[in-house]
């Protein structure tokens, strides 16, 4: 079996313990990769490597930092068909969702940055203000510096693509890192090593430590030397996270779980909304944290929608997703697969009605190679109270629950009764409705007609349990960067 290693300033190494984790296929339930289960002497060296690579990094020209962040992307898309399959290994999505948008995007991310950093502009100030006692004219301006190493944590969902989400502002407003990718599909971030030596970034710029979350995560976050943490993952992690910075005074970003609210208006174009609900709650077997979850739908169109859906999503089988044509594979752990047929479970036992899915499938109708997979069907599910547990808690998995509304006020109670505000989408041909609902869903992210547009210079994160801060174009390039005022007298 394949042993991956961590790669610090420039060179692949072995954990120090010598101590490795399986890493396990969820298509067929069985170990494919060993993964370093690396700790805090691991991070100490990395965090050493990009220490010692920044001074130089930072001082490198904007023009030369865009080149070798498109270098990379060029590298990315050169290597995309291995990519796509170690994605595919690890993760269980189907191998074209891996190839057409987790890849491609993963490129994109680093392509935007290189960009962005050429066409930043500065603050100024001029200030005529009376100084004590006499008037003064002078000029404020404000700078922004690198930090200097940033800890970067990613999840298991979109492995590739969150990681350069981070990566790519971090090193291109001059900082250096270490990254921290989930232990669970760890394959194509070993790979990205691969890739900065051919594009030629630096040695140090780009660390990867592999390993379990508090063992390398947590010496990441609490490390002296690492002065801001981006993380995405679970709220309860997050959490944690934001303690320690609290104590430490670091500079965090949190991108956390969601319960994503889709309202459908009885004005909204039907099919649109029928099929872009699909989507939005299954693709990647519903593990985006963009997914929307709780399908608020108005009751003159209920009962019709629920049908329809069903008929939909009875159409889409497990399978290989390895497969070309697979258009659903499996979910990405055994723990994973545990929390959402416990979850499905607590739905019967409180009433739900159950129209399609709510197991794993029969293994008879799975490839033989699939057979120890971590399949579970596509679920429609109706009839919970919005206070229930299973319509509090992010599921994380290919489950939808519809619940009807009769009015506009009703909608949004119900779009944000739960302590998440990640991102919601809103279905009607009325105008001024569209403005008015999405100014009132207490969510960092609002579609209207569609879902997962996403444009990179926009604000990306959530409100309440669903982060701190915002990710995406100038608020990216913000939080990798310390602003300093400078006041200048001009008399
Ligand atoms: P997780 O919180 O378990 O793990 C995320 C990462 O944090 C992993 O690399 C893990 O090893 C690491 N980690 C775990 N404990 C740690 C600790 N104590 N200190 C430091 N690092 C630690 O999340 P997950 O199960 O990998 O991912 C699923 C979650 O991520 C879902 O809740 C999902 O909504 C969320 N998510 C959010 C976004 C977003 O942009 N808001 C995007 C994708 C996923």
């Amino acid at each position: 079996m394949r042993a991956l290693s961590n790669f610090i300033g420039g060179n692949f190494v072995a954990p120090k313990s010598g101590e490795y984790l399986d890493v396990f296929e969820p298509a067929t339930g069985s170990p494919h990769a060993r993964v370093p289960a690396s700790g805090p002497a691991d991070i100490d060296a990395a965090v050493a490597a990009a220490d010692a690579a920044f001074p130089a990094w930072s001082a490198t020209s904007t023009e030369q930092r865009g080149r070798l962040l498109n270098r990379l992307a060029d590298e990315i898309d050169k290597r995309l068909d291995d990519l796509a399959h170690a994605e595919t290994t690890d993760t269980g999505k189907p191998i074209s969702l891996a190839r057409r948008v987790d890849i491609p995007r993963a490129a994109a991310n680093f392509r935007y940055f290189a960009g962005a950093i050429q066409h930043t502009t500065g603050e100024f100030f001029e200030t005529d203000q009376p100084a004590v006692g006499a008037p003064l004219h002078a000029m404020n301006y404000t700078l922004r510096r690198p930090r200097g190493v940033a800890g970067l944590i990613s999840p298991w969902n979109l492995p590739l693509y969150l990681l350069s989400w981070k990566i790519a502002p971090a090193i291109a407003t001059g900082n250096t890192c270490v990254c921290k990718p989930s232990e669970v599909t760890p394959t194509t971030a070993a790979m990205l090593g691969e890739l900065c030596q051919s594009a030629g970034i630096p040695p140090g710029v780009i660390n990867i430590v592999h390993g379990a979350g508090q063992a390398a995560g947590g010496s990441l976050v609490t490390h002296p030397r690492v002065p801001a943490i981006s993380f995405t993952g679970s709220t309860a992690v997050g959490r944690w996270i934001g303690e320690q910075a609290g104590r430490s005074l670091k500079r965090v970003s949190l991108e956390l779980g969601g319960k994503n609210p889709m309202v459908i208006f009885e004005d909204a174009d039907y099919e649109e909304a029928l099929s872009t609900c699909l989507r939005a709650g299954l693709s990647n077997q519903g593990q985006i944290c963009l997914c929307a979850s709780r399908i608020l739908v108005h009751r003159t169109i209920f009962d019709r929608f629920v049908r329809d859906l069903v008929a939909r999503v009875k159409e889409l089988r497990c399978a290989d997703p390895a497969h070309e044509s697979a258009a659903f594979g499996a979910i990405t752990s055994r723990a994973q697969l545990d929390k959402i047929t416990r979850i499905v479970n607590d739905a019967r036992s409180l009433g739900a009605t159950i129209h399609c899915g709510g197991r794993s499938p029969d293994v008879s109708s799975l490839p033989a190679r699939c057979k120890g997979g971590y399949f579970f069907e596509p679920t429609v599910m109706t009839g919970l109270d919005a206070a229930c547990s299973v319509e509090q808690e992010e599921i994380f998995g290919p489950v939808l629950s519809l619940t009807p509304f009769d009015t506009e006020d009703e909608a949004v109670r119900l779009a944000n009764a739960t302590s998440y505000g990640l991102a919601a989408s809103v279905f009607t041909r009325d105008l001024a409705r569209a403005h008015r609902v999405s100014d009132r869903l207490a969510s960092g992210i609002v579609w209207v007609n569609c879902w997962m547009v996403r444009d990179l210079r926009t604000p990306f994160g959530g409100a309440k349990a669903s982060g701190v801060g915002r990710e995406g174009g100038s608020e990216a390039l913000r939080f990798f960067t310390e602003p300093k005022n400078v006041c200048v007298r001009l008399e």
